[in-house]
């Protein structure tokens, strides 16, 4: 399921997939521009899901300010220092809610 999302995001042109070893071979993700330009976008919905989606053990991803580590509001403000993020100051950790087999690949 999430290699299939995956490559929708990248056929989208929202992820670029780069091959960073190749015996196995393992592939990371990144944003393109197009991706980057989603991030308010990625911020109102997380914050929309967390407001009205039943976590049963809390969100299962949580926004945090590389900087402080501090949590990012929905208006993409860092909840600690005040300071209002681009997306490259921001990055995600899993929240008490993610699936424990995420947690571990993390
Ligand atoms: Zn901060």
């Amino acid at each position: 399921v999430l290699s299939s999302r995956l490559r929708r995001l990248v056929d989208a042109g929202i992820l670029e997939k780069r091959r960073y070893r190749d015996h196995p071979p393992r592939h990371e993700y990144f944003l393109t521009e197009k991706g980057l330009d989603l991030w308010p976008v990625l911020v109102a919905l997380l914050h929309w899901g967390d407001k009205h989606l039943d976590w049963p053990d809390g969100a299962p991803i949580v926004i945090v300010h590389k900087g402080c580590g501090g949590t990012v509001d929905d208006r993409r403000i860092c909840e600690r220092c005040g300071k209002p993020l681009e997306v490259r100051e921001a990055t995600t950790r899993h929240g008490a809610g993610a699936p424990a087999e995420s947690r571990k690949a993390a």
